[in-house]
């Protein structure tokens, strides 16, 4: 893989034997990359080893020797128990004492304090000697208040590599990160950074392979003048194309936008398309209402999840035994009795009847079978019919999506906010 030029360069350490066996998803990786390509650092790669301090060790001590890392971020293992050994290992392949801070120890015991902890002899016992170990950083540590009681550190080795240790739960370690930004360390480190420039195109239903033919009709090659990164989510396709060649890249999104033609639905645009799609609502004072079946309200999860949505969103009928659609959505008994609950028919008058009964501009009515019971020849697993209905027009359109049940109800909630924003007129 080429470099982007002489940006400052990272790898990930995550710890924690609950992630390397499994029992606990990661959640932090992709937040540390995202905040890492932000700034412009170029992350060579992602680790997972155990509790296991000679790990540690040894990556710092690889990273310090390489000639091509600048900065390691490790996380976990900052708590207050005996497996906690991060700071102690950073300490040993960095060549640095440990020193007790004492106001870190101060913050950790008020935070100890303030949730609660501490309450027996014994926890007092057990704990107190776990706290100081939370406020003992390696020598030259810059430390940063921690949302619980294990603070994050930046520091610098001999090498010049610069070790960032943040805690592992995530919230914590997302709360850690925004003060180790604006410590010394990485600041120095920031100033590194050449000038780059980035871009985002993003398209709907474009298949990756369409997406490589106009690539290569561009000419495109990667380069650190202009690299792009492909990213498939769900029936969106997000082109990033970014580097150190503003005019390079203008000239790929210029090619890029020409070429998927009216599939462009966002450029330089990372909002969620349900984001969008309530912006595109709320310039025309509309309110929109949902029938969800297969879906079972996560389409209205997917438009909840959006500050403000109480504006241009009524709610959703989860209607999803064949009473429910009749009694709320007021689906005709006859059209479920002809059709089937997974129609067309069905389809349309889960739009049409939510619009009516929420009083709503539009609405999206959803029907489909998740899987992996209920197919037939003429309906397999996977079929999914999708209305939007506003005043005097229904659209319907019905997709076949491969897959597991999750996969399906997932896809199921892009396509019906898709079909939205392409009812409600292409949005850029
Ligand atoms: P603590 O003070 O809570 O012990 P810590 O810095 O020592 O913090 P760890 O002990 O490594 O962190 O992890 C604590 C918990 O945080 C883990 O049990 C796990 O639930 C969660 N956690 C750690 N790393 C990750 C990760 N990469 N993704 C998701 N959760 C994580």
């Amino acid at each position: 893989m080429s470099r982007e030029s002489d940006s400052p360069r990272a790898r990930l350490l995550l710890t924690g034997d609950e992630l390397l066996r499994g029992f606990v998803q990661d959640a932090n990786s992709g937040f540390v990359a995202e905040q890492l390509r932000d700034l412009g650092i170029e992350l060579l790669d992602i680790r997972i080893v155990g509790d296991d301090h000679r790990e540690i060790e040894a990556a710092v001590a690889a990273a310090s020797s390489d000639g091509e890392t600048d900065l390691l971020v490790v996380t976990g293992g900052l708590g207050p128990t005996h497996d906690d050994r991060t700071s102690e290992a950073v300490a040993r392949a960095a060549g640095l004492q440990l020193e007790l801070d004492d106001d870190a120890l101060a913050l950790v015991e008020s935070r100890v304090r303030a949730f609660g902890r501490m309450r027996t002899a014994e926890e007092v016992e057990t704990f107190t000697p776990g706290n100081r170990k939370q406020a003992t950083f390696p020598a030259g540590s810059t430390w940063v208040d921690p949302l619980g009681t294990a603070p994050g550190y930046a520091m610098r080795c001999e090498s010049g590599l610069v070790v960032v240790v943040l805690p592992g739960p995530p919230s914590e370690l997302r709360h850690a990160w925004s003060g180790i930004r604006a410590t010394r360390q990485l600041t120095e480190l920031i100033a590194r950074v050449g000038e780059r420039h980035e871009r985002l195109v993003r398209v709907w239903a474009v298949p990756e392979s369409r997406a490589a033919r106009l690539l290569s009709e561009l000419g495109h090659e990667d380069s650190p003048a202009r690299r792009l990164t492909l990213c498939a989510r769900d029936g969106e396709l997000e082109l990033s194309v970014r580097g150190t060649d503003a005019r390079a890249i203008d000239d790929l999104v210029t090619g890029l936008c020409d070429g998927f033609g009216d599939a462009v639905f966002a450029v330089d645009d990372h909002r969620p398309i349900a984001e969008i799609v309530g912006a595109e609502l709320t310039a025309r004072g509309w309110r929109l209402g949902c029938a969800e079946s297969c879906t079972g309200g996560m389409v209205g999860a997917a438009i909840t999840a959006v500050p403000g949505s109480s504006e241009w969103f009524v709610g959703s009928l989860v209607t999803y035994a064949n009473e429910a659609k009749t009694a709320v959505a007021h689906v005709s008994k006859a059209s479920l009795a002809e059709h089937g609950a997974v129609s067309e028919q069905v389809a349309r008058e889960l739009a049409d009847g939510a619009r009516v009964v929420l009083n709503a501009d539009v609405a999206v009515g959803i029907t489909g079978i998740a899987g992996p019971g209920g197919g037939s020849d003429d309906k397999p697993v996977g079929t999914v019919h999708f209305a939007v209905s506003m005043r005097g027009d229904t659209r319907h359109r019905h997709v076949r999506i491969p897959g597991d049940r999750a996969t399906v109800r997932r896809r199921a909630v892009g396509i019906a906010l898709h079909e939205l924003r392409l009812a409600l007129g292409s949005i850029r």
